[in-house]
């Protein structure tokens, strides 16, 4: 989910406070932090992912199951079939994406008697807000962010007993909340790792993070992900969709993507089919409009149209009843997110979920093109 940190991020904390006239002007003032940071001055808003605001307004009297809405109608989808016995990889930024996106697809995959791992990138350790509620003072150390990170790790746990996994079928990587798109631009070498503002840590600083002996680089984040991979052999991943507009989102589904690309052309190995999912987008999943603005977005929900991404086929999951009720109580298990953003979370509880599918020239293009933005070509 979103946490709004450094100074480009309050100000888009401040901005979804004082409305459209003044969001206008504090995220031009974010934009030129982000470019100030990264010694950058121009274009960079075409290239960069800016971080997304929070600006959902509940009725208490809403109900907990929302109906359908009609942004499925204006997307040509067809329904997601799940097949016996698949082996199922989910990425999730940080703990909860997995049960807003995809807690459906995870039951529907075990129901048909397939095996699923959810990935964690982050333990959700950089979100100043939420630690701030968390710890009831506006001063924060880098021990409250390490304590609010475990919080988030036990509540994953929780959340997944709801689907009846258990930490066995869990890994956290425990790679820098706020930080992943930092790794694949400015510190791609383990030679320069980063540094988490918030947790101070420059490698994964949990008991249980899945490795240890790695540094807060993208060379490493990408090793990580390759291990995943190969211990675990999916037939299918799920991925955030690259045009999310947070960067800890549309950057981990390039990471992925670059880590598929090679392991698609394994001979000995079936092709993994690629799904992905939206949770930072205008207006998704409340309203219509973000059907229509999605197919000319680039990476990171920029307005630099991605070749790649455009007109990618939608896939609808409906959920039964009762695999509706255990996605809710799965996101009751996220009760440090829910004290910040209820009104925002509820949005997902619907009678399905969509996703986007990612064929081979997409999964191998993708990383290559954004790779490109920031000057640097894949190996
Ligand atoms: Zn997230």
């Amino acid at each position: 989910m979103v946490r709004p940190m450094h100074s480009w991020n309050r100000a888009f904390a401040y901005a979804a406070l004082l409305g459209v006239s003044g969001a206008v002007l504090l995220l031009g003032a974010a934009a030129g932090a982000i470019a100030a940071e990264r010694g950058d001055t121009q274009g960079l808003a075409d290239r960069a992912p800016t971080r997304p605001h929070l600006d959902v307004q509940e009725s208490p009297h809403a109900p907990l199951l929302l109906p359908n809405d009609l942004s499925s109608t204006l997307l040509a989808t067809s329904e997601l079939v799940i097949p016996p016995d698949l082996r199922l990889i989910v990425f999730a930024p940080h703990p909860d994406d997995e049960t807003i996106a995809a807690a459906g697809l995870i039951q529907r995959v075990r129901e048909s008697g397939g095996e699923v791992r959810v990935v964690y990138m982050t333990n959700g350790d950089g979100y100043v807000d939420a630690v701030r509620h968390s710890v009831h003072r506006d001063k924060t150390s880098s021990a409250d962010f390490l304590a609010y990170g475990q919080r988030r790790h036990d509540e994953a746990l929780r959340a997944l007993g709801s689907f009846r996994l258990g930490s066995d079928d869990a890994v956290f990587l425990g790679f820098p909340d706020d930080g992943i798109d930092d790794l694949w631009a400015g510190h791609w070498s383990d030679s320069n790792p980063y540094t988490s503002p918030y947790t101070r840590f420059d490698r994964p600083p949990y008991k249980d993070s899945w490795i240890r002996n790695v540094e807060y680089a993208g060379t490493d984040l990408k090793g990580a992900i390759t291990r995943v991979v190969d211990d675990f052999q999916p037939n299918w991943v799920v991925v955030p969709d690259p045009r999310d507009r947070h960067p800890d989102h549309c950057t981990t589904a390039v990471f992925v993507l670059d880590v598929l690309q090679r392991a698609q052309h394994i001979p000995a190995r079936a092709p993994v089919r690629v799904l992905a999912y939206l949770v930072h987008y205008p207006d998704y999943p409340a309203s219509a409009n973000w059907a229509k603005q999605i197919s000319g977005a680039g990476v990171g929900g920029t307005s630099a149209a991605s070749r790649e991404l455009s007109g990618t086929p939608w896939l609808r999951l409906p959920l039964s009843s009762s695999q509706q009720a255990t996605k809710g109580d799965a996101l009751n298990a996220y009760a440090s997110q829910l004290e910040v953003m209820r009104p925002f979370l509820r949005q997902f509880l619907r009678s399905y979920e969509l996703f986007t599918e990612l064929d081979d020239r997409r999964i191998a293009g993708i990383p290559r093109e954004y790779a490109a933005r920031f000057g640097r070509a894949l190996k």
